[in-house]
């Protein structure tokens, strides 16, 4: 084995840090390959669903809006309000379960294809940077240089650039909070106007610069809890990117015409590309570490020096530590199966509860002291305070009606056409009667349906209707 292979002094030290203590800038160098061109298309993809995202419509409602300060949240067209607090509970368990068996499986595949940090920041921020400094170390000699009047133009044109980027991602980000057409009316009308989310969007916009231009990779190594949770989430069956240190090692560096199998050695020529394109600074080959957001940069790295020296790709490559070291197929663990029962039970109850959730949430009690009443024509009487939720996003007229009873009688205090506008509740006092023949028991539990004008059923609820002893 060779000395490489046991050196552990990475574990002393973090790519972005000096021995100083000082922060070290990483200058990636421009990944090219297979890999990085996917990334590509599908960060276009992304990009382009998030801009037009706030833009939208379903059903006349945004395709997602978190409106905190307003109390409102729509997420595919479906609007939640305070009063469905606990979907959105549900909906953030599941999530949450579904990424952890994702990840136990998959490894940190989300942040190499799909966190916005990393789309931003490799597929918008660095291209800008690749374009206006070039690569690598022209990009480290312009870092170096003094402060002369090549690198204040150069640094303030990029700044300008990022800062107009920033500006543009707040809009969007603040267009997902407030919606769309508030973000236009503030245009339209000036910040003075809206001094409120100006503040907000200018605050937004230093924040997203100050992570773009300076903060970088430290926002996936030091704040991101996704990423420091991977140590428990990872196991030795997770798909991560990984070097293949069966077939590499001993690494040593190329010869030409040599037969490195013949001499003992691995295929790896160590030839430090894999970590010269690493954005978070790291060497893969000292195996899978917190650091790696799986941008699949070093694949495409050692891709492309496999093939000129006429070595099968994938010496760096997606695969589990099982895989490598005992050739292995993915396997499907107890531990995978348990998240999988966990997250269908959450899936299935979170579809039952989204399917019957109502629009009109009703709260039907009997009146305080209230008793029932047996009338001359022989109907039982019952007296209840209603209180009716309109949590649709129009004004409602409605009417409340009793399921599956003949000749029952239900009657609204002050008329039996009601109405709630949106967000607003319509309260009152409700008169129900049923023919005493119709009770089945002293304790009869009675079904009523909120109906709108067109007939369509908003929401029910079932309510206790005492009576005499049935006959
Ligand atoms: S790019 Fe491949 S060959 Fe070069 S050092 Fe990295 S693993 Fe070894
Ligand atoms: S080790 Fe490879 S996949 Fe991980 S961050 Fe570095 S370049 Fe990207």
């Amino acid at each position: 084995m060779s000395e490489q292979y046991h050196d552990e002094s990475f574990r002393d030290k973090v790519g972005f840090i000096n021995q100083d203590g000082k922060r070290q800038y990483i200058y990636p160098k421009k990944p090219v390959g297979f890999f990085t061109k996917y990334r590509t298309y599908l960060s276009w993809f992304l990009l382009a669903i998030l801009f037009a995202g706030p833009f939208i419509r379903i059903n006349g409602q945004p395709f997602l809006m978190l409106d905190v300060l307003g109390r409102k949240f729509v997420i595919l067209g479906q609007v939640f309000w305070p009063q469905d607090f606990y979907l959105l509970v549900i909906l953030l368990i599941t999530l949450v379960i579904f990424v952890v068996v994702f990840t136990a499986a998959f490894g940190r595949i989300f942040c190499g294809w799909v966190c916005p940090q990393t789309i931003f920041l490799e597929m918008v921020f660095r291209k800008i940077e690749y374009f206006l400094d070039g690569d690598r170390g022209q990009q480290m000699r312009i870092a170096n240089m003094p402060w002369n009047a090549e690198k204040i133009r150069r640094r303030l044109v990029k700044w300008a650039i990022f800062f107009v980027l920033s500006f543009a991602i707040a809009n969007t980000f603040l267009m997902y909070l407030v919606g769309s057409d508030r973000v236009l009316l503030m245009v339209q009308e000036g910040p003075v106007a809206h001094i409120g989310n100006f503040t907000a969007l200018m605050v937004f916009t230093g924040a997203f610069f100050f992570v773009f231009a300076w903060f970088r990779e430290q926002a996936c190594i030091v704040v991101c809890p996704y990423g420091r949770l991977q140590g428990v989430l990872l196991d030795r069956n997770s798909i991560v990117i990984a070097y293949d240190k069966i077939r590499g090692e001993i690494r040593s560096r190329f010869r030409k015409g040599e037969d490195r199998e013949a001499v003992g050695k691995g295929d790896c020529i160590d030839c430090g590309q894999c970590v010269a394109v690493c954005p978070t600074g790291i060497d893969i080959r000292n195996g899978t570490q917190l650091e790696c957001v799986n941008c699949t940069a070093c694949i495409d790295a050692c891709d492309d020096i496999m093939d000129k020296i006429n070595k099968p790709r994938g010496l760096i490559r997606y695969a589990s530590e099982n895989q490598i070291e005992h050739k292995q197929p993915f396997e499907y663990t107890t531990r995978l199966k348990l998240y999988t029962v966990v997250l269908s039970v959450l899936l299935i109850t979170m579809g039952g509860l989204l399917f019957s959730r109502s629009t009109m949430q009703a709260n039907i009690l009997r009146l305080p002291g209230s008793n029932y009443k047996l009338g001359e024509d022989n109907y039982v009487t019952n007296i209840y305070q209603y209180k009716i939720l309109n949590k649709s996003t129009q004004s409602q007229e409605f009417s409340i009606q009793i399921v599956g009873i003949e000749n029952a009688r239900v009657q609204a205090a002050g008329g039996n056409e009601l109405r709630a506008d949106i967000q607003e509740f319509a309260e009152g006092v409700l008169i129900v009667s049923i023919p005493r023949g119709e009770l089945k028991s002293s304790k009869e539990k009675i079904v009523l349906e909120i109906v709108d004008t067109d007939g369509r059923v908003l929401g029910k609820t079932k309510v206790g209707f005492p009576g005499p002893l049935a006959k």
